[in-house]
């Protein structure tokens, strides 16, 4: 088994560039974020500018760029401006190119959030979380409900057209109630794009060190699946499209830059623990920000991780992104991207989640049924 997946069309990126800098560490959070002194920040952004620079992909077409974070809204005005002019010297921007910026609603204020217009930035994803102040704090959120209210008004004064809203659910103690008032007023703002999030409590987080000491609440796995129900039901009755297991957008809002994950489509990362898909070859940066500002001002960021997938495990892989999805997998052009019979290679595990009601089939394309975007991880095993 090879794969032509990568080989086709003429190579456009999505690129993500990775701002480590949050002024408090939430407590559920497991990015590679938090505080840092004013001197690591500037020498993290001489070394992003440089891994940048020295990219042996310099002159690509960029599909889409995706500021992430940690917090990139904590960047100035001066530095934001630099790091775009930066992307845009090194690597070939269109005008029609969808560029994102996450926001945290404590740190949006007009001038920022008219700098991010200035600067090219056509489409901004709110970190809202909850529309609750009990859950906020909860969660070690910088921000009020308020603040998050304001952030969205401010979002949309400076000209965004297109603006996420990122919501979690399955919070300790969040009632059902609280959950679906949190959907009616996020769809009351009438945003283009949501993305709804369960809740998991990840070793080494503030929370998992909780869980650790028998101290969180164990989580009602019910009640989670029923806020998720809620959530595709109330979205799907306000118009939006559920696009991908936990994104749910108005019509052809979908995210570009998420497509590109899922697609399996090439991607290239930028700063500490970005990751990059190139070439069949899957990389992370290295996680620590000193030996990220070592290497990365020479050319030689360290990948910590660096895999060629190829053959089953690229399959299962692209499986495994694609299933996510609305429009789910096609055998037959998986089959010819990957030059074998794929119907025949899972068919035991496609007639047992088709039997289980898992998923469902219609001529050659397979997707998630309503109970198995509940169950997708199961889901996902079966084509590992
Ligand atoms: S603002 Fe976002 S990246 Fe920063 S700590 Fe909180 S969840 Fe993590």
């Amino acid at each position: 088994m090879h794969s032509r997946s990568h080989t086709a069309d003429p190579v456009q990126l999505g690129i993500y560039v990775h701002i480590p800098f949050c002024q408090h560490k939430c407590f559920y959070c497991d990015f590679n974020s938090g505080p840092v002194s004013q001197a690591a920040r500037r020498s993290y952004l001489r070394a992003l500018e440089q891994e940048i620079v020295n990219s042996p992909w310099r002159g690509t077409p960029v599909k889409t760029l995706f500021l992430g974070g940690g917090t990139p809204s904590e960047l100035t005005r001066a530095e934001l401006e630099h790091l775009m002019t930066t992307l845009k010297e090194v690597f070939v921007f269109s005008d029609t190119l969808e560029q994102t910026i996450e926001c945290n609603p404590g740190t949006l204020n007009p001038a920022l959030a008219a700098a991010f217009r200035d600067s090219g930035l056509n489409r901004i994803s709110l970190g809202i979380q909850s529309f609750h102040n009990h859950h906020l704090q909860t969660l070690g959120r910088i921000h009020s409900a308020d603040q998050a209210r304001e952030a969205y008004r401010l979002a949309r004064n400076a000209g965004f057209d297109n603006i996420n809203l990122d919501l979690i659910f399955g919070l300790p103690n969040q009632s059902l109630e609280e959950w679906k008032a949190d959907l009616y007023e996020a769809i009351g703002l009438s945003p283009e794009h949501l993305s709804l999030y369960n809740l998991t409590i990840e070793p080494g987080t503030e929370f998992g060190h909780r869980q650790a000491r028998g101290e969180m609440q164990e989580i009602d796995e019910d009640l989670s699946a029923d806020m998720y129900e809620m959530a595709m039901d109330i979205t799907a009755d306000a118009g939006y499209e559920q696009y991908e297991i936990s994104n749910y957008c108005r019509p052809d809002r979908q995210c570009a830059h998420n497509r590109i994950y899922w697609h399996n489509e090439p991607y290239l990362g930028f700063g500490v623990s970005a990751a990059s898909f190139m070439g069949g070859i899957r990389s992370t940066n290295t996680a620590s920000l000193a030996e990220y500002g070592r290497t990365a001002p020479r050319g030689q960021t360290r990948r910590a991780t660096e895999e060629r997938l190829e053959g089953r495990a690229a399959l299962g892989e692209e499986i495994m992104l694609r299933i996510r999805t609305r429009e789910g997998i096609s055998l037959k052009a998986l089959s010819w991207r990957y030059q074998c019979d794929v119907a025949a290679l899972f068919s035991d595990s496609v007639n047992l989640l088709l039997q289980r009601q898992l998923i469902e089939k219609k001529e050659d394309r397979i997707r998630l049924t309503r109970q198995g975007k509940l169950l997708a991880n199961q889901v996902c095993l079966q084509f590992l």
